[in-house]
Formats: structure tokens, C-alpha cells, sequence
């Protein structure tokens, strides 16, 4: 059981340590409590007859008892297969299709609404404050499992993707590649038993949930446990803390404190991914704090991926170099031919970090490798010349022009650099004559979008010069930051109509 004990190393020498402190409530987890609640969620999951191999679905807000079960569900050799608890409960019914699960778990609130999918599958609950029917069951077992055997290959847990491109996809993961992927993080951020980490993440996505707690687990360390994002929180936390990991709205948002030099005087690291940062983000908290965010790039389908370094240049835009046994190339997208350095093309990664597939779509896997092994990410990237990686936005993203094809961030940057302008998004839209045109559409105040559209046009090929640009408040993001392009699509998908 090669996760389960890769995490259980660290901990299991430090029972009276805290891992976890919830900040809202003040309560502390050590290690041996840790460990012996999921050992107890095992042992329910057992006599609830979930075996190796069935998948747990949980749809829940973060709690502390989630992340024993999914700690339980790697002892009994289920596999953890949390969901987004902002998903629509209406939409509940795809994911239990989709997943197949042998039991659900969800908070009080969405109980009913499980139970109605659930047909005959048993529903237990896990609240925000970690009591509900699964804990007090869990709670009369004796502590004390025997792991499950289970193979290196074998799935330790299912993820869906965010969403952004389409229905969420879910994400097979293997004990080898989530504890190679730990593993790796540990010696590329530096990670020891003294790091004490900010988690105000959500722990149903790769990054809250994998990036952050496998490796503070395999590590020894502890964290501070948001129910979510709140700037005065992470603000007052900072100066006993010496990591953060979060997603570019964190650092936006941060930059807005007047103290926000003192609060992260003694923090080692903070570390961003899940989006692209903006460089004028990167460049801000330099200047505010002295240090550069590290930045780097993930995704469900291989967790991390590439990483700026710990110890040398870490440069605004890119996502850095490819992690220790990781081989990202670039290659054309028609072809699949890799392309010399420095041209732009598709990101492709093969590695011990890669997902076993799609679940249960193994067609959409297949339509997703090469024969060699590489995932074709459907991301567009580039190297520069001194091998650090820049990924330059979604092929789904991307406007394809009848002059060619237009990568939204070229355009965005320029946009961005502009008098006033905060943050942009550039998004295809059909237009009748001129087919898939470039539309911006623009934070910020007061911005002369005019004077935006001049500078566009002295900057680059008429092609990518956006054909009209328009102000909003805000952008539409999801849970993990993310711009959602696609919802951006539909808002003016008629707008030349
Ligand atoms: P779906 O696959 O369902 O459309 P998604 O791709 O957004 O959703 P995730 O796996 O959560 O789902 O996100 C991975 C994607 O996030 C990457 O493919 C990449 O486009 C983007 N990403 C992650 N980190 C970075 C980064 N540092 N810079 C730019 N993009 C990033
Ligand atoms: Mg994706």
C-alpha cells in the first residue's frame, strides 16, 4: 500500500504532534489522533462492505474528518473520489453515474438530495464541523487497521477536473504517481518537519488536496486550516507560518494589505499554480514583500508538472522547469513532431506523475496519449532559451482566425500593459464576414479602451487586434481561480450577430 505508508513514514514517529489546526475553531489534530481516525474510517468502510478497489464519493465542504476518510479510504484500498460541494445539487446525479460509488458521503445538507441518487447505495454524513452519522459510527471502532495490500498500480483516488473545457472528467491516480509526485515536492520546495503551511485551499481539487497535504503528510509538517480564503485570516496567520500555497486571486487579493511586508517577513515560500499569475502580480509582491512568488503548473491529469526553482531565478509568466523526472516537450499540433527550442506549439508530459486514464472513458484517454507515453495536455507552451517553460493558455482558448491561429495571452499582455487596465480576458467570437475574431473584454478603471484598441494595432498583425473591447467589473472565475473563458464565450456569442 504504497501511498498510504509513503505518508504514514513521517507521521508515524510524531503521534503527539499537530498536523492540522483548524483556524475557525481552534481545534488541533495531532498525527496518532490523525491516524487513528482513519484507521477507524477504514474499518467502516469495511463493515459498511466497501472493498478494495470501490470508489467513496464525497461531496462535502472541507472539513478535517474528510481528510481522514480519504486517509482511510488509501488504509482499505477504496478509492477517495471527493466532488466540488458547489456543484448543483441538480447536478449530483452525473457524478454518481459517472463514479459508480459504493458509498456517499455528503454533509447534512445535501443528504436528501444524494439519497434520491443514491438507489440502494448507503449515504452517510460528514459536516463542516466533523461530527455527522459517518464520525459517529466511525468514532465506536477501535482504532487499529491493517492496510489493505495494494499495488504501486493500483487507484489510490479519482479527481475531476475543474470543468473549464467541458463536464468535469474524472481523473484515475495511482499510489505510485501521487506518492512519486510528494516525493518530488518535498525536495523541489525544500519541504521539512518545521514548515508550518497556510491551507485555505479547497481539498477536493489536485491542489488543496494532493500538492498541499501529501506533502505535508510524507514530511512530517503541520498546516493551519482555512474553511477558505479570507485575507485578514492569512494576514494574521503569516508570521507563524513558513508556507503558503494558492491560487493568483490569494496573492491579488493580498496585495491590497497595508501590512502585508511585516505578515510575510518569515515566510520561506508562497507558492501559486492552478492559473496563470499575472507578471504586474508577480512584480507587485516583489515590491511589497522583497520575494518572489514561486510559481508553478499542474493539472489534474499529472499533478504537478514543472515548477519555477526554490533556489535560483524564478521568472514572472513562466511556470519554470520540468520537476525531476518529468519530461515535458512542445511539439505541432498537427503533426505531434517535437519542435526546435523556443517555438510555440502543444504541451506534452510524460512521467511517473501521469494519470492511469479517464475513469471509465477510455476512449477520451486514448484520444488524449501518444504511443510513446505522452499526455497531450492541450495546453499551448513554449521554452526560452534558458529552458524555462511558459504556458501560453488552452487550445480551447485559443481564436482561430481565418489568418491564423491567435493565443489569447500574446494579446492579453499587451491589453494589460495599458493605462488603467487591471486584468483582461480575449476570447473568440464568430463574427458573420470575418469568422473567429478577438474580443476584449477588460477589468479596470477608467480604462480609454480606444486608446487600448491604438496601441493593439501599432503592436500587432491585424488578425490578432481585438475586434471590440468591452469593461466588466470582474471576470467570471471558478473555486479554484480559474477564468472561465467558455462562460465569456456565451456571454457574446451573439455579440456581431
Ligand atoms: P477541464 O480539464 O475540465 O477543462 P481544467 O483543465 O481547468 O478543467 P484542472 O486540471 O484543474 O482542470 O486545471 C489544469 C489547467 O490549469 C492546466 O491545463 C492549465 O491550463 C491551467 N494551469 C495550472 N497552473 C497554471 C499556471 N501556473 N499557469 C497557467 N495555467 C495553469
Ligand atoms: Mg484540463
Amino acid at each position: 500500500n504504497v501511498l498510504a505508508s509513503k505518508l504514514a513514514t513521517a507521521g508515524g514517529s510524531r503521534a503527539e504532534k499537530t498536523l492540522i489546526t483548524r483556524d475557525d475553531t481552534g481545534t488541533t489534530t495531532t498525527y496518532g489522533q490523525f491516524f487513528g481516525n482513519a484507521e477507524r474510517s477504514a474499518a467502516l468502510l469495511t463493515e459498511l462492505g466497501v472493498t478494495a478497489g470501490d470508489t467513496v464519493l464525497v461531496y462535502a465542504p472541507k472539513s478535517v474528518a474528510s481528510l481522514e476518510l480519504y486517509f482511510g479510504c488509501l488504509l482499505a484500498g477504496a478509492v477517495y473520489t471527493p466532488i466540488n460541494p458547489a456543484i448543483p445539487m441538480d447536478d449530483i446525479a452525473y457524478f454518481v453515474g459517472d463514479a459508480k460509488p459504493a458509498l456517499i458521503v455528503s454533509d447534512e445538507s445535501r443528504r436528501a438530495a444524494c439519497e434520491g441518487e443514491a438507489a440502494g447505495i448507503p449515504v452517510l454524513t460528514i459536516n463542516e464541523n466533523d461530527s455527522g452519522s459517518f464520525i459517529d459510527r466511525r468514532d465506536s471502532l477501535p482504532t487499529g487497521f491493517d492496510a489493505c495490500p495494494r499495488a504501486a498500480s493500483d487507484p489510490a483516488a479519482i479527481l475531476y477536473t475543474s470543468g473549464t473545457t467541458g463536464r468535469p472528467k474524472g481523473v484515475v491516480h495511482s499510489h505510485a504517481s501521487l506518492a512519486s509526485n510528494a516525493e518530488v515536492l518535498v525536495r523541489t520546495w525544500d519541504f521539512s518537519e518545521s514548515d508550518v503551511l497556510i491551507h485555505a485551499l479547497p481539498i477536493f481539487h489536485l491542489h488543496g488536496l494532493f500538492t498541499a497535504m501529501n506533502v505535508i503528510l510524507s514530511v512530517g509538517a503541520s498546516c493551519v486550516f482555512l474553511p477558505k480564503f479570507d485575507r485578514d485570516r492569512v494576514l494574521s496567520l503569516m508570521p507563524q507560518a513558513t508556507v503558503m500555497m494558492g491560487v493568483p486571486p490569494f496573492y491579488m487579493s493580498l496585495l491590497d494589505a497595508p501590512n502585508l511586508t511585516e505578515a510575510t517577513r518569515n515566510m520561506r515560500v508562497c507558492i501559486s499554480g492552478s492559473a496563470p499569475m499575472l507578471p504586474q502580480t508577480h512584480d507587485a509582491w516583489k515590491q511589497a514583500t522583497g520575494k518572489m512568488i514561486l510559481e508553478r503548473y499542474g493539472m489534474t491529469e499529472c499533478s504537478m508538472i514543472a515548477s519555477n526553482p526554490y533556489d535560483a531565478e524564478r521568472r514572472p509568466n513562466s511556470v519554470g522547469f520540468p520537476l525531476d523526472g518529468t519530461e515535458i516537450r512542445i511539439t505541432d499540433m498537427k503533426t505531434g513532431d517535437t519542435l526546435p527550442q523556443g517555438d510555440t506549439g502543444m504541451i506534452e508530459i510524460r512521467g511517473p506523475n501521469l494519470f492511469d486514464g479517464y475513469y471509465n472513458k477510455p476512449e477520451k484517454t486514448a484520444e488524449d496519449m501518444r504511443d510513446d507515453g505522452f499526455f497531450i495536455s492541450g495546453d499551448f507552451g513554449r521554452y526560452d532559451a534558458d529552458g524555462y517553460l511558459y504556458v501560453l493558455g488552452r487550445v480551447k482558448d485559443a481564436i482561430f482566425a481565418e489568418a491564423g491561429v491567435v493565443m489569447p495571452k500574446e494579446v492579453e499582455e499587451l491589453v494589460d500593459a495599458q493605462p488603467g487596465v487591471a486584468e483582461s480576458a480575449v476570447i473568440s467570437v464568430k463574427h458573420p464576414e470575418k469568422g473567429n475574431v478577438p474580443v476584449a473584454v477588460i477589468v479596470g478603471d477608467a480604462v480609454n479602451t480606444s486608446a487600448v484598441q491604438s496601441a493593439l494595432r501599432d503592436a500587432l498583425p491585424a488578425h490578432k487586434v481585438p475586434e471590440k473591447y468591452l469593461t466588466v467589473d470582474a471576470l467570471p472565475r471558478n473555486a479554484m481561480g480559474k477564468v472561465q473563458k467558455a462562460a465569456l464565450r456565451e456571454t457574446y456569442a451573439d455579440l456581431f450577430a
